[in-house]
């Protein structure tokens, strides 16, 4: 396969922006170094352009079979597994993530492609639904009503800059807008925009190969605040998909709320995923949960969604030993390289806020070397009174930082929760004794998380058919959906019932043969 060399331009359509805008580089965020080329932020008649694009592909994406949604999605994971040493090696230098992982992220993103694929192509997912007439019914007749998903029409995606692939250019929410038939306009990550291009490349080349309409895909390049809004607020866009800040994603849902025709966003903001430790748990297997617990708070720098913030348990002798020994090890964890300067700033200056807080105590930081962009461990302590005293304690520090919150009793541990905001997961450590006789702790956590661990960690999340990657605001904006997984695809439809429709006019899922054989409900039974 041929190298795509990288040109700074956006990819508008089949083709490509043009120079003249403010112009801005990548930056290794490990030695400060500006990278080649320099990226050429997008005009306002590109965003344009891209939006008009995707509304006129936007009839005949939905109405490609799902063989044929298939075959592009394969082709497309394809391509990136092709090139996957070159993407993670230009990833590398934007992000400072190890190659390792790089890889690692490419090989999430081909799958999520490819269950995708495979959703689209068994067909099931379009959830048909029909209710025969009935013409002699009293005193009223009843209609013939079919129902199904269809592609909601063009779908902006923000780019997130904690995952330079599984949610960036070909990352879960463009999959998932693709396979439900829209067509997608990306706004790039100014942090990784040599990658967002590579990646983005691929995503044109198969769209033309699988005979795609041109405006299938276009990818925008600039400031999230000049070129995303403009784009959020083209009329054309009928739907966002966004991955990034409280402030950022609560910024899109106000503009897109403001809209003359509003439109839904699916923003992935803040999570500060609690843990809850019960002392039976911490006495049986105190110091294999040292090395987890660790492990998870620190991995790739704390920057990930699903990072676990708040660490909650009664004030035992078990817990106290047990916090003790997570103390030292916090400690002797080394530093890492932060994604770029801006989330580095953020999390320093999130951990001062935070320890000059009442209440909020320093129990271990690791040593750190002062050089730039570099974020060093740190674990922290408060009571559950001054946690639920005190809001901003409730909010994500973004970074390899965990609070402890100490709580008195079992009621105390209970109230505690109740000042937890919505999360993307809800973990307990408990031992079957324990989760027997605390059932009403599962019932809270999966009140304020969409997916509870039991007994492991939060971080690591696998794309399946059943994960659940959402939860309350402000983990996500719409706590009924998911961002990842084959669910994630429901965000880009909506519902169209057809009434008294002859067999021939009836889109293929809803004739009366079922041409391609997919699972329905016919008058409310399987069939
Ligand atoms: P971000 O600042 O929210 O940026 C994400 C994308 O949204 C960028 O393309 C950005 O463009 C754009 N954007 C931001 N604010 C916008 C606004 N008001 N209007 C339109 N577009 C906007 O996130 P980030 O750069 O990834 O990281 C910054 C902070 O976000 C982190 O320190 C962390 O607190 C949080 N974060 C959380 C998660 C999570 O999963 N919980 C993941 C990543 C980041 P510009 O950069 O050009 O503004």
């Amino acid at each position: 396969m041929e190298t795509p060399a990288l040109s700074g331009l956006a990819l508008i359509g089949r083709g490509r922006g043009r120079p003249g805008g403010a112009v801005f580089r990548g930056v290794n965020p490990a030695t400060g170094e500006a990278l080649e080329p320099a990226f050429h932020t997008s005009h306002p008649d590109e965003v344009a352009r891209a939006a008009e694009l995707a509304a006129a592909a936007a009839p005949r994406m939905a109405a490609l079979s799902g063989g044929d949604k298939s075959a592009f999605l394969l082709d497309l994971a394809r391509r990136l597994e092709a090139d996957a040493p070159g993407l993670a090696a230009r990833a590398q230098l934007e992000t400072a993530l190890p190659e390792a992982r790089c890889l690692g992220e490419i090989g999430r993103t081909v799958g999520q492609l490819r269950l995708f694929a495979d959703l689209v192509r068994q067909g099931h997912w379009v959830d048909a639904r029909i209710e025969l007439a009935q013409p002699d019914r009293k005193p009223l007749p009843k209609p013939d009503h079919r129902s199904m998903c269809r592609a909601l029409g063009p779908v902006a995606v923000f780019c997130a800059s904690n995952f330079p692939f599984a949610y960036s250019v070909a990352g879960g929410d463009t999959a998932s807008a693709l396979a439900a038939g829209c067509p997608v306009v990306v706004v790039a990550h100014p942090a990784h925009p040599g990658t967002a291009e590579r990646v983005g490349s691929h995503v044109a080349d198969a769209a033309r190969a699988a005979g795609l309409p041109e405006g299938a895909f276009s990818m925008l390049v600039g400031d999230g605040r000049v070129v995303g809004q403009a784009l959020v607020r083209h009329p054309a866009i009928r739907a966002v998909g966004f991955t990034g800040s409280r402030a950022g994603g609560r910024a899109l849902m106000d503009l897109a709320a403001a809209r003359p025709e509003p439109i839904p966003v699916h923003a992935e903001m803040s999570s500060v995923n609690p843990v809850v430790f019960l002392d039976g748990a911490l006495t049986e297997r105190g110091e294999a949960l040292v090395a987890g617990l660790l492990a998870s708070c620190t991995l790739g720098v704390g920057q990930f969604c699903t990072q676990p913030g708040l660490l909650l348990m009664e004030r035992t002798p078990a817990a106290r030993a047990f916090v003790a020994r997570l103390a030292d090890a916090f400690r002797a964890a080394p530093e890492g390289v932060m994604l770029h300067a801006g989330i580095a700033r953020a999390y320093r200056d999130g951990l001062s806020a935070r320890l000059a807080t009442k209440g909020v105590g320093l129990l271990a930081r690791g040593a750190g070397s002062g050089r730039p962009n570099r974020a060093e461990p740190a674990l922290l302590e408060v009571s559950a009174a001054d946690f639920l005293a005190e809001p901003s304690l409730r909010h994500e520090i973004f970074g390899p930082c965990s609070t402890v919150v100490w709580c008195d009793g079992a009621a105390g541990l209970r109230a505690a929760l109740g000042g937890v905001e919505g999360s993307l997961t809800g973990t307990l450590h408990a031992t079957d004794a324990e989760l027997a006789a605390n059932a009403d702790l599962v019932d809270t956590l999966s009140r304020l998380a969409g997916r509870v661990v039991l007994n492991g960690f939060p971080t690591g999340v696998e794309v399946s058919s059943a994960i659940v990657h959402g939860g309350p605001y402000p983990s996500l904006s719409d706590g009924r959906s998911t961002s990842v997984g084959a669910n994630a695809i429901y965000r880009f439809t909506r519902l169209v019932c057809y009434q008294n429709f002859p067999d021939a006019a009836l889109p293929p899922e809803l004739r009366a043969a079922n041409p391609l054989g997919i699972r329905r409900l016919v008058g409310g039974d399987p069939a």
